[in-house]
């Protein structure tokens, strides 16, 4: 008669050894913006990479650690009991140091994280998110692994110091823009520099206050942001109901061009697009465009384009997510 083991969960003491061997790297400050929604500085051991702004770096906790309640119960397979779930994050950036001076990503000794909380999958019956309700169980001084290379091709490149960028986000899309933003402030671009986030909530915006400044300080910066599920998006008795806010609709409609005050045209605009695939309307090579247009839709239609060439005026980049 043969017998099963059942697999048996590293513990206490094993979990400090795997923590030593792999984690690499310490959360020096937490900041929440709701229990979904997080900033995260941390510090690796060893010296940052040099990078660019709007690149990305994987961050990495063990399968061993407890998961935030509620979440959406995960099953770890054997072989997975002792390894790392790593996923990408964009590098975001304060913007503002403790001083209230223009920071860009290389003027701190951290990287800053714009993190969202995904409590279930994605999808009904989909896999269990593996890394955020890990993550958003650490405290300040816990330690976690950040990958050595901070990698990606989604960064300023072929920008002239009067051409127009438009970053255009859903939710946590907007860390790279904030990089790449702060980095276009700290060198003197003179083009407008327009933010557009879009989000369900206006909570959900957690670098409002800080764009806010910087709109202050410099005229040539715009960060604006669109709501979806707020009275006035949900609730057509709402004195002020204006709908749903869409990128795609507020562009072709020509209010977005309108609220940044100047044309939007790829005669002098680079596009960046971040987010949720959606928004973006991503498709795999090959698959027909989707049902709804996303603004890669919408921007091919107004003279944008999207190609392998060196980047100029009227041309797209974007980074999915998901
Ligand atoms: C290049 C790159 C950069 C990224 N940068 C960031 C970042 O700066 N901030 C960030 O929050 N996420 C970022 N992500 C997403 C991140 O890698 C994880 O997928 C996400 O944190 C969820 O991890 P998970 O293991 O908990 O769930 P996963 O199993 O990875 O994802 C489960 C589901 O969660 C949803 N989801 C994933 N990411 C988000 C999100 N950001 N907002 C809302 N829903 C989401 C999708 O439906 C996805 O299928 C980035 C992804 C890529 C590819």
């Amino acid at each position: 008669m043969s017998s099963t083991v059942e697999p048996s969960p590293p513990d206490a003491q094993e979990q400090q050894e795997l923590r030593s061997r792999h984690y690499n790297a310490q959360i020096i400050r937490r900041v929440d913006c709701h229990d979904n929604l997080a900033i995260f500085r941390v510090r690796p051991d060893g010296d940052i990479p040099r990078f660019q702004a709007g690149q990305y770096v994987a961050l990495g906790l063990g399968y061993w650690e407890p998961r935030v309640q509620p979440s959406q119960a995960e099953s770890v397979p054997e072989k997975k009991l002792r390894k790392l779930v790593r996923r990408a994050y964009s590098i975001s950036c304060p913007m503002l140091d403790d001083r209230n001076q223009l920071a860009a990503c290389d003027d701190i000794d951290y990287l800053e994280f714009y993190i969202t909380l995904v409590r279930e999958a994605g999808e009904p019956g989909g896999r269990a998110p593996a890394l955020t309700p890990r993550l958003f169980g650490l405290q300040e001084g816990d330690r976690l692994c950040m990958e050595s290379k901070i990698v990606g091709r989604y960064v300023l490149e072929g920008i002239e110091p009067d051409d127009t960028l438009l970053l255009i986000a859903t939710g946590t899309g907007e860390a790279p823009h904030n990089a790449m933003a702060a980095r276009l402030l700290r060198d003197g671009h003179r083009g407008p520099i327009l933010m557009a986030t879009t989000g369900r909530y206006i909570g959900d915006f957690a670098y409002r206050q800080t764009h806010q400044e910087l709109m202050r300080r410099y005229p040539n910066f715009r960060s604006l942001n669109f709501t979806t599920r707020e009275p006035e998006n949900v609730d057509r008795t709402h004195p002020q109901y204006v709908g749903k806010h869409y990128i795609q609709d507020l562009f072709q409609s020509g209010q977005l061009a309108e609220l940044c005050g100047t044309e939007l045209s790829p005669d002098s605009t680079h596009v960046f697009l971040c987010g949720n695939p959606a928004m973006i309307g991503y498709t795999p090579p090959g698959a027909p465009p989707p049902e709804q247009p996303g603004m890669l839709q919408v921007l091919k239609q107004a003279g944008f384009v999207h190609n392998d060439d060196p980047p100029t005026v009227g041309h797209i980049r974007f980074e999915k997510y998901w």
